[in-house]
């Protein structure tokens, strides 16, 4: 159906002048928009649902929001279905970041601008721009935060960590475990760190569809393996959700809590913070985020260039994606209530 038109055989269009990824011609402003979402794997992802769906259509727009609960082929076919419905703009949150290429190809060839959102497409020119927290740098203060939670609970070093990654085909879960690598181990070559079960490749510490049960049965097995007689002194965690699972773990082996960090801010873990177990998460606004990938989608229907301030760190494989990054809050309990000072659900939870 769409693979006889491609982009350069539509006539009157601007987009094909320079290859730019901010070319933009404008469209309808009541055009369709779709956003294809992953799984519901946190809450920032079910807040993006709803925030598209009223914030699109707020603006005017005809929005397309749709999570992809069982899996790459349901979001495949959702991005398909959104081309052949004349989506002006397809905002991707993608479960695997390197599966929708020959998808969003399509999309394109029928005209469309690719938003890749939170997370990054992969090996694909088919994506214009990418709208996220910088990933990266929520590794560095992840890393940075075990540091100072291990210094302030724990007494001195030195300190037995293990630690967690994201979902292998999240195309985040690499920034966020570099990031917080960068950190950690001139800590773990001096010494200071020991990461008891030798599992300390991206690998052996990654975490098969950021789900729950698979981070708590690998801490299972690693607390009875390597801890029997030993203590935990901290634990990497790329999110929340994965945090109250391994302290799941961690507590139903007897053992004492350990500094774990998170991200995402969730209701559950804030709780946690604020009781001094979790000892940190990341506060990545999901209001901010969608708000920022709307002003974007507005831009492009005027014709104008939308904003980028940032090309050069995220490189997809094919092309640098010129990225709009905002910047990631590390929260602990000290600083909880100033950060969530404007958040009308997490502020109560800091009083
Ligand atoms: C998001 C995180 C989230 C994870 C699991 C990532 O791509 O950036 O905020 O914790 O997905 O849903």
């Amino acid at each position: 159906l769409l693979t006889g038109c491609s982009s350069s055989d539509r006539g009157g269009s601007t987009d094909e002048s320079s290859g730019s990824a901010t070319e933009a011609s404008g469209f309808a402003a009541d055009a369709t928009i779709g956003v294809a979402l992953p799984q519901k794997t946190s809450e920032n992802w079910v807040l993006a649902e709803q925030l598209f769906k009223d914030g699109l259509t707020e603006a005017g727009f005809n929005p397309i929001v749709q999570f992809a609960n069982s899996g790459v082929t349901e979001q495949q076919n959702q991005i398909q279905a959104m081309t052949e419905q004349g989506a002006s703009v397809i905002v991707v949150g993608a479960i695997d970041g390197s599966q929708l290429g020959s998808q969003l190809e399509d999309a394109k060839d029928n005209g469309a601008y690719v938003i890749a959102y939170d997370r990054l497409v992969k090996n694909t020119d088919a994506v214009d721009m990418y709208v996220a927290f910088d990933n990266y740098q929520v590794g560095v203060l992840q890393g940075q935060a075990l540091l100072d939670g291990l210094a302030e609970r724990k007494g001195d070093g030195p300190y037995n960590i293990e630690l967690i990654a994201g979902s292998p085909d999240d195309a985040n879960s690499t920034p966020f475990f570099e990031g917080a690598m960068s950190i950690l181990q001139p800590k773990i070559d001096d010494g200071t760190l020991t990461v008891v079960s030798g599992q300390t490749s991206f690998e052996q510490v990654a975490t098969q569809g950021w789900k729950a049960e698979n981070a708590q049965k690998r801490m299972d097995t690693i607390l009875s393996g390597s801890y029997a007689s030993t203590e935990l002194d901290g634990i990497l965690s790329p999110n929340d959700t994965l945090a109250r699972a391994a302290l799941t773990s961690v507590a139903q082996a007897g053992k004492d809590t350990p500094v774990i960090t998170g991200q995402d801010s969730e209701v559950e873990s804030v709780k946690s913070i604020m009781a001094g177990e979790q000892y940190s998460t990341i506060y990545k606004d999901t209001r901010e985020l969608v708000a920022q990938t709307i002003k974007q989608i507005e831009a492009l229907q005027k014709g104008e260039e939308p904003e980028i301030n940032d090309t050069e760190s995220y490189d997809n494989g094919v092309k640098v994606v010129p990225s709009f990054l905002l910047t990631p809050v590390i929260v602990t309990k000290e600083n909880a209530a100033e950060v969530y000072a404007n958040d009308d659900t997490l502020a109560p939870l800091t009083k």
